[in-house]
């Protein structure tokens, strides 16, 4: 178990295997053991409940710079969860087996990755090459989470798999977009040199509870501006578009690409696509806010169009979303609303 006798990085402590604490187990003989990188963060954190759900042990590493231990705190306690504040970018040294490291930590934000744009590339990179090392080292499967930054503002739309993107590699939106494609050439690299069993989803727009409210995202500072009274930024004319997915259909899509025998990279995200200016309204409407919507300069390679093809995973997967924009908004506005109401209370 990651229980507090083993799971020290470092330490050197044998794990018992075999056996399987509540829920299902990955392969229905032996408790499944992760290690995910980022596990603090918004999606790393859903991802680390959906693996507790179904029996896995989970050591979640994080430095916490973009992380939150709020989105973990409930999992305190829990004999199959434990937290390691650590910086994936330096060596990552884990006792006793691993199954599955799954690689999620990146600032994700263009707010976020703007103001940490070393650390991102160096997570991006140096990161993705601990963790692989990690996974070799203990002849785990490996999985990354890649970014439909890949393909930067893209001239083909729906983008689907095959295409190879449109990224400025010195603009600031580089340091994301390069780094997550160097870190998809390095995966495929050890798969091809090391016969290393590796997945990549190229994650797309996604929403939920345990986004920061002041992540600089579009959708929490919609809701912030709403909340707060203040005018709602739109950047550049509004009619860019993205395709928003909520956070559980995301997180089912990975699960099913992390069982598949699929090692190139995989769309996850949901197809509905929206312009800027029209979700902007909906989010006004929803929260009954009054304030006017005001437009700002588009900040510099600001993608004009964004959409997932998912052929690839409905074929494969046999995956698509479930939950609808009114809907996952509806849960994520509760989220923040709650949120806010207790920053306000402090
Ligand atoms: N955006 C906006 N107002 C904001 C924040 C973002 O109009 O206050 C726009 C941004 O320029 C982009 C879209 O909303 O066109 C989505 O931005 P976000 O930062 O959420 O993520 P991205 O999809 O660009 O990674």
């Amino acid at each position: 178990m990651f229980g507090r006798e083993g799971f020290e990085l470092g330490e050197k402590t044998e794990h018992a295997r075999g056996k399987s604490i509540g829920g299902h187990a990955y392969d229905g003989a032996k408790t499944m053991r992760a290690v995910i990188s980022g596990g603090a963060g918004f999606l790393g954190s859903h991802l680390c409940d959906y693996l507790l759900e179904r029996g896995w042990e989970v050591l979640s590493i994080d430095n916490l710079v973009t992380g939150a231990e709020a989105n973990i705190r409930h999992l305190a306690g829990h004999p199959r969860f434990r937290l390691v504040r650590h910086d994936v970018t330096k060596f990552i040294d884990v006792p006793g087996p691993v199954d599955y490291v799954l690689h999620f930590a990146s600032p994700a934000s263009p707010v976020d990755y703007l103001k940490l744009p070393i650390q991102t590339l160096k997570v991006g990179a140096l990161g993705t090459h601990n963790t692989l090392g990690l996974a070799l080292a203990k002849k785990a499967k490996y999985f990354l989470a890649s970014t439909s930054e890949c393909y930067g503002d893209p001239n083909v739309s729906p983008q689907p798999e095959t295409y190879w993107g449109n990224v400025n590699p010195i603009g600031p939106r580089g340091v994301y977009d390069e780094a997550k494609r160097f870190a998809e050439a390095m995966v495929m690299a050890y798969h091809r040199a090391h016969g290393l069993d590796t997945h990549i989803v190229r994650i797309f727009n996604t929403y939920g509870p345990r986004m920061r409210l002041n992540d600089g995202r579009a959708l929490p500072n919609f809701v912030h501006q709403a909340l707060t009274g203040q005018p709602i930024t739109v950047y550049g004319t509004g009619k860019q578009t993205r395709s928003f997915c909520y956070v559980s259909d995301l997180i089912e899509g990975i699960y099913r690409l992390m069982q598949s025998d699929e090692h190139e990279p995989t769309n996850i995200g949901n197809p509905q696509e929206i312009t800027i200016l029209e979700f902007a309204e909906r989010i006004r409407a929803l929260l009954g806010a009054t304030t006017p919507i005001v437009f700002e300069p588009l900040p510099q390679d600001d993608p004009k169009q964004r959409c997932p093809d998912i052929s690839k995973a409905r074929r494969l997967l046999h995956w698509e979303p479930k939950v609808s924009l009114e809907e996952g908004l509806q849960l994520t506005l509760e989220f923040f609303k709650k949120q806010f109401a207790e920053t306000q209370a402090r």
